[in-house]
This record gives structure tokens, sequence and C-alpha cells, in this order.
């Protein structure tokens, strides 16, 4: 039996090694993807409900990897964030996002269309971000509120004052402010009235659990009630099913996002997506 255990320790210390060496790998390939052009985005459309129209899009990172293949953002995000490569990468995506989305405007000159783009916590310790977003928005012609950041609940209520400085300085430039998988944090609700939140992202998990029993329910009055008491709008996101989004809607969810409507597309493919939109 003793010798079991040390076999079984060792394979677990060789499947540690294998994580930590596969781990520096991407981290090295991480420093050139950006410039090789590896990196790129996908956009996800958001919905106005009755009547259904085009609100925006969320912008999500890909890594196409030359020999590994796709990864997914949830495992190089934080390599990203460990080796400090995020404040680069986050901020090629707002400026990728905004180009794109002000070329896809000339399509819709009916009403604005927004881009949410998401923000590491990390990004917040840059003193230059608020700058550097000021200078796309201008480059590209973009207004403010054509520009909301998704920050999670914990990147927000465990910020500093200074996290509560950048985002009063993003809403005067009329950039919107969204609580990203809200609902999950667990954070005390009773300090979010300190921050200018313009809108809660409701978590999928939620969504997900209207199928199964009344907790995704009552989770879900609870936070579009919150919203209401504070002027803010409610996402929701990850639906899938024609059951759950009539559930939303007798919620009054206003705002939705999910494979029902649209998978992450291609720019191209979001940019014939507007077009159609244009000619309903
Ligand atoms: P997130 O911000 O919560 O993004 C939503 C995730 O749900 C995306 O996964 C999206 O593709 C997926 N999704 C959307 N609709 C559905 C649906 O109906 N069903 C299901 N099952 N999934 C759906 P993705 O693209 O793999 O991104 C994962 C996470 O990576 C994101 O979660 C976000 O936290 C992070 N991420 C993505 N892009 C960026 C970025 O540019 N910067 C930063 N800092 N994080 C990013
Ligand atoms: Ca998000
Ligand atoms: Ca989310
Ligand atoms: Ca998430």
């Amino acid at each position: 039996a003793k010798n079991q255990g040390k076999r079984r320790h060792s394979l677990f210390s060789q499947q540690m090694q294998l994580e930590a060496m596969e781990r520096l790998i991407l981290e090295g390939d991480l420093r050139q993807a950006l410039q090789r052009g590896e990196l790129f985005l996908q956009y996800q459309p958001i919905l106005q409900l009755s009547p259904e129209t085009l609100s925006g899009f969320e912008a999500l990172i890909r890594w196409q990897h030359p020999t590994l293949g796709r990864i997914s953002p949830d495992k190089f995000i934080s390599i990203a964030e460990e080796t400090g490569l995020i404040h680069d990468i986050g901020q090629w995506v707002i400026a990728e996002a905004c180009h794109q989305l002000s070329q896809w405007q000339q399509h819709a000159p009916a009403h604005a269309l927004t881009m949410n783009v998401n923000l590491s916590a990390l990004q917040l310790t840059n003193p230059h971000l608020v700058e550097t977003v000021h200078e796309i928005l201008s480059a590209t012609g973009l207004s403010g509120d054509q520009l909301k950041l998704e920050l999670t609940e914990s990147t927000i209520v465990t910020g500093s004052a200074e996290t509560e400085k950048i985002l009063q300085e993003f809403r005067t430039l009329g950039i919107h402010i969204c609580i990203d998988d809200f609902g999950v944090g667990h954070s005390s609700l009773s300090r979010l009235h300190e921050f200018p939140i313009d809108t809660l992202k409701i978590d999928r998990a939620f969504v997900n659990r209207l199928s199964i029993d009344r907790k995704g329910l009552e989770m879900i009055q609870i936070i579009v009630a919150l919203a209401q008491s504070s002027e803010m709008t409610v996402v929701a996101e990850g639906i899938e099913t024609g059951d759950q989004l009539r559930q939303l809607q007798s919620l009054g969810v206003e705002y939705v996002q999910g494979y029902l409507f649209s998978k992450p597309l291609e720019a191209e493919a979001a940019c014939r997506y507007v077009q159609a939109q244009g000619t309903k």
C-alpha cells in the first residue's frame, strides 16, 4: 500500500510538471501571439427585446495557436494577467473592437450600435488606461456611450478608491460600466450604489437554472428589482432556449445575448449581421 501511494504521488507530480511546462510554453508563445497576428476577436450580438433589435456586440478574444490550435480565453487570459501581457493585449482588444464598430456603424445609420469589451481587474492599475481609451474613441470617431466596459463584481467591489475614480472618469466620457457575471460574486450589494454602474449582466448559470428549478427565477427577480430601483439596465447572457427567453421576458429583462440568437461571429459575419438588420 505504501508503494502504491508513492507511485500515485509520482504520477501526480509528473502531471503537475507537465502542466507547469505547458504553461511555460504558452507563456512564451503568448508574448509573440499579438505581433504574429494569432489573436483575433469574435463578436456576439446583444439584442434589445420588444421589438427585437440589434443593440450591439460583445467582443470576445480568441487565440489561434500555430500548433496547439484554438486556446480558450479562460485559459490564456489568466496567463496574460500573471505576466502583465494583459495591458498590451487588453489595449489591442479595445482598439480593434472600436475600430470594427466604427466600420459597421456606417451600415446602420438609424441608431448607434454599442460595443462591450471585457476588462481585467489588472488593467485598472494602468495609470494611462482612461487616457488610452479616450484616444481610441477619438481616433475611431465613436462616442463614449457606444463603448461599454464589462468588469466583474469582485473587481468593482474589492477595488480601491482608485478604482472608483477610474470608473468615474469613464462615466465622464459617457462610457458605460457593466458588471459581468452578476450574482456569482457574493459581494455585499450594499456597496454597489457607491459605484457608477449602468448595467448588470446576469450570469449564464442563472439563465441555465431557469430550466431546472425556481432558484434561477428567484435570483433573476432579485437582480431585475435591484436594477430597476437603481436605474440600471439588465442583460441576460447564455440564453439557449425559447423557454428561457420567454421566462426572462416575463421577468422584465430587456437585453439578451446567447446561442439562441447567435454564437460569437467573426468580424465579416458580424458586419453582415448589421447589414441584414438594416434591411429588416
Ligand atoms: P464572459 O465575459 O462571461 O463571456 C461569455 C462567455 O459565454 C463567452 O465564452 C461566450 O462565447 C459564451 N457564451 C455566449 N453565449 C452562450 C450560450 O448561449 N451558451 C453557452 N454555453 N455559452 C455562451 P468565451 O468566449 O470562451 O469567453 C470566456 C471568458 O473569457 C469570458 O467570459 C471573459 O471572462 C473572458 N474573455 C473573453 N474575451 C476577453 C477579453 O478580451 N478580455 C478579457 N479580460 N477577458 C476576456
Ligand atoms: Ca463578458
Ligand atoms: Ca459573463
Ligand atoms: Ca464568465
